[in-house]
Order: structure tokens, then sequence, then C-alpha cells
């Protein structure tokens, strides 16, 4: 089985070809970090654009790459979101068009969902169901991960995520954008114990998340501070939350084979040595993807759309794209009514 996988929902723009046994043949990224640079975030009008300038020449790279054509593949997965919408339009249609055009299936992927199977990918070994910490730009959740299309969502961040958190530190250390990796580079520098930053919501009985109150922290406390030691102390506050709370989760995870991280932030050093020995204390394995795989790219959609595909799952050439799409929507109710 060869998939084609499209990615376009935020500012990186990826194709890619993985095999139904794990293979994966080619994976071409264009990040469009220079282009918004100067305004220190995403601008989905820039966004849009320029994902439109690069897929089709990134989907032909691919092939080629491969040694591959259309007709080689067996469907095209595309994303379809969450997020911004222009990108997510530009890359579905695009999966339409080619699916379409090569008479070939489409299967449209939740980019959560790419992300919370990129770990299987990483990982011939990791069985339903695993607790998955899916940490990102967008997303701080906990899931408990029982099989494709099948997740049940513990917990959430009631306000911001915790990739958001890091961009903004960035921001006000001056650090450039994007945030995640400026933060943990200048955090080696510097001292954790240096500047007194809240864990918001440790020990709180649901594992829910919070970000905020550390985010206007930083903001209020790093004018006093060292840049690299408002880092560490930033980074060690966000593994302190992450930990306690997915501690919390294990609880009421029964049954789950292993402790997995996805997400941009799962390509964080100490973030995942701490997972990595939180997974020890209970005896889990831990598993991780390698760092490509936890930013976003086309090789999770592609391999979310092998694991759809073998389970009998395609969509119609006129599924819509969708800026918001929980993965687990039961969740999304209760936290209509509260959190
Ligand atoms: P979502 O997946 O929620 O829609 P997104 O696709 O924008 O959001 P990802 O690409 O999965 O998010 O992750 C990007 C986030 O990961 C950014 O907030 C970035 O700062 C963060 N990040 C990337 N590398 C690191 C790192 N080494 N340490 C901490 N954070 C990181
Ligand atoms: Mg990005
Ligand atoms: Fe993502």
């Amino acid at each position: 089985m060869l998939i084609l996988g499209l990615e376009s929902s935020c500012d990186e723009t990826a194709a890619a070809l993985v095999t139904g046994d794990r293979q994966v043949l080619a994976h071409r990224l264009a990040g469009q970090e220079a282009a918004h640079r100067p305004y220190g975030g995403v601008v989905p009008e820039i966004a849009a654009r320029a994902h439109v300038e690069v897929l089709q020449p990134l989907v032909e790279a691919a092939l080629g790459d491969a040694g591959k054509t259309l007709a080689d593949v067996d469907a095209i997965a595309a994303t379809a979101g969450p997020g911004l919408i222009g990108g997510v339009l530009v890359g579905l249609v695009t999966g339409k068009a080619l699916a379409h055009a090569a008479g070939k299936p489409l299967i449209a992927v939740n980019h959560l969902e790419g992300h919370a199977l990129s770990p299987r990918l990483a990982d011939p070994d990791l069985d339903f169901p695993y607790l998955l910490l899916l940490v990102s730009g967008g997303h701080c959740q906990l899931l408990l991960v029982e099989g494709v299309a099948r997740y049940r969502r513990l917990a959430t961040t009631i306000d911001d995520a915790a990739g958001e958190a890091f961009d903004k530190t960035a921001k006000i250390l001056g650090l450039g954008f994007p945030g995640g990796p400026a933060v943990e580079r200048a955090a080696t520098e510097g001292d954790a114990r240096a500047v007194p930053l809240p864990r918001p919501l440790k020990g709180s009985p649901e594992p829910h998340f919070s970000f905020a109150g550390l985010k206007a922290a930083v903001a209020r406390m790093a004018p006093d501070h060292a840049a690299a030691d408002v880092a560490a102390s930033f980074q060690q506050a966000v593994v302190d939350c992450l930990i306690d709370r997915t501690r919390r989760a294990l609880d009421k995870a029964d049954g789950a084979t292993a402790l997995v991280v996805a997400g941009g932030v799962a390509a964080n050093g100490a973030v995942r040595a701490a997972l990595q020995a939180l997974a020890a204390e209970h005896g889990l394995r831990f598993v991780a993807p390698p760092a490509w795989l936890c930013t976003d790219n086309a090789a999770m959609i592609a391999w979310a759309g092998a694991e759809r595909f073998a389970a009998g799952l395609t969509d119609p050439l006129d599924t819509a794209a969708r800026a918001r799409w929980p993965l687990d929507p039961d969740a999304e109710k209760v936290r209509g009514a509260g959190v």
C-alpha cells in the first residue's frame, strides 16, 4: 500500500509518500518562517498564499524522490482540518484534484489524528490503547488512543496550548520565531530555579492544563532577569505542569500499554526526558517520534491515511475543510458545558 500525504494546515507545506509497512519513501517540507518572522507569528493570508505556490511542486518532488507516479499511489490523504482555513483549503482541494485526476480514493485526515498516530509510524511495536500527550502549537490534550478513529479525550487546556506559551515566551525574550526551539536553546545556558514561575493547575484533581497565567508571569518577570534564566525557568515550569497532569491522567488510563508524546512540543528534549522518567516510574513503555515527525509534516498525514485506508475509511470528494475539528466530539460537548 502506498499513500501520498499532503499537509498545509499552518505554516508548513509538505508532501510525503509512505507505505503500509512504515517506509517513508519521500518527505518534502517547505517552512515559511522567513515570511512570518517580521510579524512574530503566523499570518493566515501569507500562509495560504505560500501553500498555493509550493504544494504542487512539492508533490512532484516527493514523487520524483520516491521514483513513483500518481498511478502507483493507492490513495491520497490530505489534512482537512483543524487549522487555518485558507491553508487547509489549499491542501484539501489539491488532494481532491489529484484524487479525481488519478481516479484514486481521497482520505480526509484530521491533523490531530496525524499527530496522534505518528508514534505508530515511528514504532511498529506500539499497540492500542496508549495514553497520548498531544502537545503542539494549538493543542494540549491527554487522549486515550483506543484505535484508529477512536479517541477518548481525558483532558485539555482551559486556555492556551503549551507550544503557544513557548512561542510567546520567545517573543517576550526577543528570541525570534518559531519560539520552541529558540527557548530550548536559550534554556541550556540558564538556571531553571532563577525565576519563581507558577505551575498552573498543578495538583488539581482533573488532569486539565492551563498556561495563560504562566505566560503572564513570564511577561511580568522577564525584565528583571537574564533571558537564559527566564527560558530555563519557563521550560521547567512547563515540564512540571505536563508531568503533574500526565501523572494524574495515568490514573484514568486503565489498560494503556505505553505513554506516548506527539506534536511540536514533543521535540523538546527536557519534555521527552521527564516523560520517559514518568513512564519508567509506572512500568510503562515510552514512545516519542523523532523530532522531525513531531513538528508538522506530511509523513504523519500519509501514515494516518494508511491506517484509515487499511480500516476501509475513505471520504467523498465533497468533504468540507474544517477550521475546528475535535478528535473526540463527546469531550468537546462536555467542554462547552464547563471545561
Ligand atoms: P496544532 O498541531 O495544534 O494544529 P501546529 O500544527 O502549529 O499546531 P506543531 O507544528 O505541531 O503545531 O507544533 C509547533 C509548536 O511546537 C510551536 O508552538 C513550536 O514553538 C513548538 N515547538 C517546536 N519545537 C519545539 C521545541 N524544541 N521545544 C518546545 N516547543 C517546540
Ligand atoms: Mg509550524
Ligand atoms: Fe501540528
